[in-house]
């Protein structure tokens, strides 16, 4: 079976859906093309993907094609009946992507609809790169506050640390609460599934009550909030945020806009410098004020809305990634071959176009 590794093309995703340290844990008959180039944004030049076994050419014949974003247009038109396709596919909101790899005949798979059950845990690729995008959303704050973000005890006198504010303590709301933590700020956060408390009081943040909670779906997800569990939630941050120098956003409902959490009054209480870092920002921000793509700076207050942050960190993003196609890979395949298992739930659960239809 011939897996291939197309070089991304969506402007700034610098990441590559295979590494080389990965090729090797594919199993027997298993063989790799990756297209010039593709893995150098991310820090892997071809010679190392050819030193692991895969050869350099096109990856569009082989009967797995792995992706990180979803094909575009003239992409999905190389594509043939018959192949796997394993991408991040938006699914729930790219109707049309979803058609075309449809109408080319491909079977594809996509990352996000894996079942969040604990066997597919070592393919779940929107947690792995959840955590990168919470890191990083850390450390755009830290870099952006004019202030410290832990205590300091100089000559010149003390410093008092940096409050910071985590709303939403999924994956990367929890790995943004753990690098803020690392970096001295003190932090308190909020999420509507009441029994992420534990979790954020383990990384030693303060769980903020603000009198909403939520309700949990089977796969682990939030339920959206009725209209006034909304606007009781935004009245009582309102109160709360000017408090804070950095508000770091992560909440998400999946398939659905972002909730919006913080108002432009709210942003507009709080003090000059403080920063907001908006990891919804690609599905409409969890701020009022939030443009996607950019840093809006509102009255001294800087509100970031900087999409795909996995691809500003490539090549550990990558590397992760790869570990989770790896997994998925190796249940496409059996004997050297393409065997598409649609009894297994995993397999079932992930396919978003010809599911039915067994090779
Ligand atoms: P996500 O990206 O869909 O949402 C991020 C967070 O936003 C969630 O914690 C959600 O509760 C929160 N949220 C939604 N609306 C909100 C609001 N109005 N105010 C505040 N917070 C709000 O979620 P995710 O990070 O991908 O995962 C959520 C959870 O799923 C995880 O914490 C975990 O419990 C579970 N999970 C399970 C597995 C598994 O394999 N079993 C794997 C990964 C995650």
């Amino acid at each position: 079976m011939e897996v291939g590794v197309p070089k991304e093309v969506v402007p700034g995703e610098r990441r590559v859906a295979l590494v080389p340290e990965t090729i090797g844990r594919l199993g027997d008959g298993v063989s790799v093309i990756v297209e010039a180039g593709a893995g150098l944004a991310a820090g892997f030049p071809d010679a190392d993907y050819t030193a692991a076994g895969a050869t350099v050419g096109d990856p569009w014949s082989a009967d797995v094609v792995v992706k990180v974003a979803s094909p575009t247009a003239g992409e999905a038109a190389r594509l043939r009946a018959g192949q796997a396709l394993i991408a991040f596919l938006a699914p729930l909101t790219d109707a049309e992507g979803v058609a075309r790899l449809d109408a080319a005949g491909v079977h594809a798979f996509a990352l996000e609809s894996i079942p969040r059950i604990t066997r597919a845990q070592p393919m779940d690729a929107l947690s792995s790169q959840a955590t990168v995008s919470g890191y990083k959303a850390a450390l755009i704050a830290a870099d952006r506050l004019p202030r410290f973000l832990p205590m300091l005890m100089t000559a010149a006198g003390t410093i008092p640390p940096a409050k910071v504010l985590v709303l939403g303590a999924g994956v990367a709301g929890l790995q943004a609460i753990a690098t803020a933590r690392r970096l001295g700020g003190i932090v308190s956060s909020f999420d509507v599934r009441p029994a992420v408390r534990e979790q954020v009081e383990s990384l030693g943040a303060t769980f903020l009550d603000l009198g909403v909670s939520g309700e949990e779906t089977e796969g682990g997800y939030a339920r959206e909030l009725t209209p006034e569990q909304q606007a009781a939630q935004q009245a009582e941050l309102q109160s709360r945020i000017p408090g804070f120098d950095a508000v770091i956003t992560t909440a998400a409902i999946p398939g659905r806009p972002a909730p919006k959490l913080v108002t432009a009054e709210a942003v507009r209480g709080m003090r000059l410098g403080s920063v907001i870092v908006d990891l919804a920002a690609e599905t409409g921000g969890n701020c009022e004020l939030t443009r996607p793509g950019e840093v809006v700076d509102e009255g001294g207050v800087a509100i970031v809305g900087t999409t795909n942050l996995p691809a500003t960190m490539a090549t550990h993003a990558s590397q992760l990634l790869s570990r989770n196609m790896a997994a998925l890979i190796g249940l496409l395949v059996s004997d050297g071959k393409l065997v598409l298992d649609w009894d297994d739930e995993i397999l079932a659960g992930a396919c978003v176009t010809r599911k039915e239809i067994s090779i």
